[in-house]
């Protein structure tokens, strides 16, 4: 049976990562598990990222997340490049299981899993994420001034998402299954209101074309008679949710009505008494790299008080 440690982390995007480190810095020495496919978190898989603060000219993903592993690991963080498959978060003594099997041991735990995109599951789509796809309005935005784009969602999000970006595109049209939003009232008639955003009802996306390894422009399908015609467009904005990844915890860590993890705002405290949750597993509204890294130092202080009243 392995020692009791302090801390362990899942997950490894800018929540973990700033969590390691602030937990490092306090001789706390956490073992984080930065999963075994996209250790680095979601900014592994983008280019510029020019809105996280101290990067005057921007830094791409990979850069960024290298950065934040090397800063962490040099004050003590071990990490260790694999998944999480079963915890046990009862009592004072978590244990956490690697795929491995093996079993590890903490006084705390603090979850940073991330949340996924859901996508529309289409050739090219992946390809060309970060060269026209794009899945967060408020990360990408600014690279589509003056450009015509494409919303696909009726919820929320998309409204919000479109409002946004109609500040810089040319035009914007929001691409719906449906003929009427699930939106609240109130987002709805500010998109209907704008006057660069038009709406294509009972429609979605049935193909993505590209040229020089850009988007290039969208076949968009008729759902209720199939008939398809061409759109000329540089962007598409993917907003039809995101699924936080909770699978580990959903028999013990109570979720909010959204599926994400419920925290005791504005601590990171989950519903078990040293379990702490930070970054997009909490977050459905910010969903931002800064505010990932702002909840992940969050959690690790909270950590760092609460074993301090044990002692
Ligand atoms: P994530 O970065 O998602 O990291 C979660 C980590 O947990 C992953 O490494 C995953 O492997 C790991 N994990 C999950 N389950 C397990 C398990 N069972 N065991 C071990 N590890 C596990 N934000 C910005 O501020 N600016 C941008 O320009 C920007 N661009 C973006 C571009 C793209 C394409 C995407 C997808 C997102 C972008 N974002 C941007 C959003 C930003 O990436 C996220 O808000 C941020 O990464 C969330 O951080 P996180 O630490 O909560 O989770």
């Amino acid at each position: 049976m392995s020692d009791v440690r302090n801390v362990i982390i899942i997950g490894s995007g800018p929540a973990g990562y700033t969590a390691a480190l602030y937990t490092a810095r306090a001789s706390l020495k956490p073992l984080v598990f930065e999963g075994s496919v996209t250790a680095g978190g979601a900014l592994m898989n983008t280019t510029e990222v020019e809105n996280f603060p101290g990067f005057q000219e921007g830094i791409v993903g990979p850069e960024l997340m290298d950065n934040m592993r090397a800063q962490a690991e040099r004050f003590g963080a071990e990490l260790i490049p694999d998944d999480v498959t079963a915890v046990d978060l009862s009592g004072p003594v978590k244990t956490v299981t690697d795929s491995t099997g093996t079993v590890h041991r903490a006084r705390t735990v603090i979850v940073s899993t991330g949340s996924q995109h859901r996508t529309l599951g289409l050739p090219l789509e992946e390809e060309l994420s970060g060269r026209g796809v794009s899945y967060c309005a408020t990360c990408d935005g600014f690279f589509f001034r003056e450009q015509h784009i494409v919303v696909v969602g009726g919820g929320d999000t998309a409204m919000e998402e479109a409002t946004f970006l109609s500040r810089f595109a040319a035009s914007v049209t929001v691409v719906h299954r449906r003929d009427t939003l699930r939106a609240s009232k109130a987002m709805q008639e500010r998109a209907f209101a704008d006057p660069k955003i038009s709406f294509a009802w009972n429609s979605e996306v049935a193909e993505i074309h590209s040229k020089d390894g850009k988007l290039s422009g969208l076949t968009l399908r008729d759902t209720e008679n199939g008939e398809t015609r061409e759109l000329d467009v540089t962007g598409l904005f993917v907003a039809i949710g995101h699924d936080p990844r909770v699978e580990l915890f959903t028999d013990v860590l109570t979720l909010d009505e959204d599926g994400y993890l419920k925290v005791d705002a504005p601590s990171t405290r989950t519903n078990v008494p040293g379990v702490f949750a930070a970054g997009d597993v909490v977050d459905h509204t910010y969903r931002q790299a800064i505010t990932a890294a702002g909840t992940g130092c969050s959690a690790a202080l909270d950590a760092e008080r609460f074993l301090a009243a044990l002692t």
